[in-house]
């Protein structure tokens, strides 16, 4: 068995998050809000990667993440790896990538934005090679990896 099989090993229904840098785990960590999480949750973090010096890994069993949830990970960091595991089977393995539209996932940094000033919901437009997130209401830009979430 390789060392890559043994991470995603003994899960029988959930989800893994993978290579997760290492300053973004806890992070992630709160955003998914695993310390309310019942089920099994396993977090590794300062694990070794071929692609990356270090990495971070959640393991979540009986979770299954939503789109929505997915791009708010995106968000913060690009490029992280998702598998599902379905009795004990990998039926889905992927990149976690930014979509070219989030809709009432970021918030809008200008305070005078109507987003900010109307109970409506925020949609920004993915730019810039997926480097810039910026709102279709006032054009204020914000980079990725320093986003404010709503
Ligand atoms: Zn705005």
């Amino acid at each position: 068995m390789k060392n890559k099989d043994l991470q995603v090993a003994a899960l029988k229904e959930g989800s893994v998050i993978d290579h997760i840098p290492v300053d973004k785990l806890f992070t992630l960590v709160q955003m998914l809000q695993l310390d309310k999480c019942t089920e099994p949750v396993t977090i590794g973090n300062n694990l070794e990667s071929k692609k990356f010096k270090k990495k971070g890994i959640i393991k979540v069993s009986g979770k299954f993440f939503t789109d929505e949830e997915l791009s708010r990970l995106a968000v913060v960091c690009p490029n992280m790896k998702l598998t599902v595991i379905r009795d004990y089977e990998v039926v889905e393995k992927r990149e976690i990538a930014l979509p070219d539209v989030l809709k009432d996932v970021v918030k809008c940094t200008n305070p005078v934005c109507i987003t900010n000033n109307e109970p409506m919901h925020t949609i920004f437009n993915v730019e810039a090679n997926k480097q810039i997130v910026k709102c279709h209401y006032c054009g204020k830009t914000q980079v990725i990896g320093n986003i404010k979430l709503k």
